[in-house]
C-alpha cells in the first residue's frame, strides 16, 4: 500500500507544487532550503531536486523528508495532510465494497433483464404456435359443401382464431420492450 502512496504522490505533485506550498519561490535555481545555503545552489526541476552543495538529489518525498526531518512514514502522511490526497482515509476500502455493490446490483439486473427478455420470447412462440395450428385446423377441416356438420376443430379455429392474433400482436409487443 505504501507503494501506491508513494506513486501516486509522484504523479500528483511536482516539485513546482511542493516550493510553493513551502513558501518558497519557484526557480530554476534557488538558495538550499535544506542546509539554508545561500548562494544558488539548489536546482529545482519539475519531478526532483538537486542541490550541487551538499545535500545531494531526490524527488518530491524526500525533499519535504529532509526539510522537515522526518521519518519516510511520517513524510508520506505529512503531504497527505497538507495536500489534501485522501491517502488514509479508509474509504478506499468503502469504495471498494460499494464498487462491488454496484457491480453485484448491475449484473442481477442485467440477469433480470434478460430472463424477462427470454420469457417474453418463450410467450411470443407459445402464442404463435398456437395460431399457426388455429390457421392451418381452420383450413383442413372446413366443410367441403354448405350441407356438411361443421368440424369441431374448424368452428374451435373460427372462434378463436381473431382473439388468438391478438395474443400474438400483445406478446410481440411486449418481447420488443
Ligand atoms: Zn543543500
Amino acid at each position: 500500500m505504501q507503494i501506491n502512496k508513494v506513486q501516486i504522490i509522484k504523479e500528483r505533485l511536482t516539485m513546482h507544487d511542493i516550493m510553493n506550498y513551502y513558501g518558497y519561490p519557484i526557480k530554476r535555481r534557488i538558495p538550499c532550503p535544506l542546509h539554508c545555503g545561500d548562494d544558488d545552489n539548489f536546482e529545482i526541476k519539475i519531478n526532483s531536486w538537486r542541490c550541487y552543495s551538499r545535500c545531494g538529489s531526490g524527488d518530491v518525498i524526500s525533499f519535504v523528508q529532509k526539510l522537515f526531518g522526518l521519518s519516510f512514514a511520517d513524510t508520506l502522511k505529512k503531504i497527505d495532510t497538507d495536500f489534501n490526497l485522501g491517502l488514509y482515509a479508509d474509504k478506499s476500502f468503502e469504495d471498494l465494497r460499494r464498487l462491488q455493490y454496484r457491480q453485484r446490483a448491475e449484473q442481477a439486473k442485467r440477469e433480470r433483464e434478460n430472463q424477462a427478455k427470454q420469457n417474453a420470447d418463450n410467450e411470443y412462440w407459445s402464442e404463435f404456435d398456437t395460431w399457426v395450428k388455429l390457421d392451418k385446423n381452420k383450413r383442413l377441416y372446413a366443410p367441403k359443401s354448405p350441407d356438411e356438420e361443421p368440424h369441431p376443430l374448424f368452428i374451435e379455429a373460427l372462434q378463436k382464431l381473431s382473439y388468438q392474433e391478438h395474443l400474438v400482436d400483445e406478446a410481440n409487443a411486449r418481447r420488443r420492450k
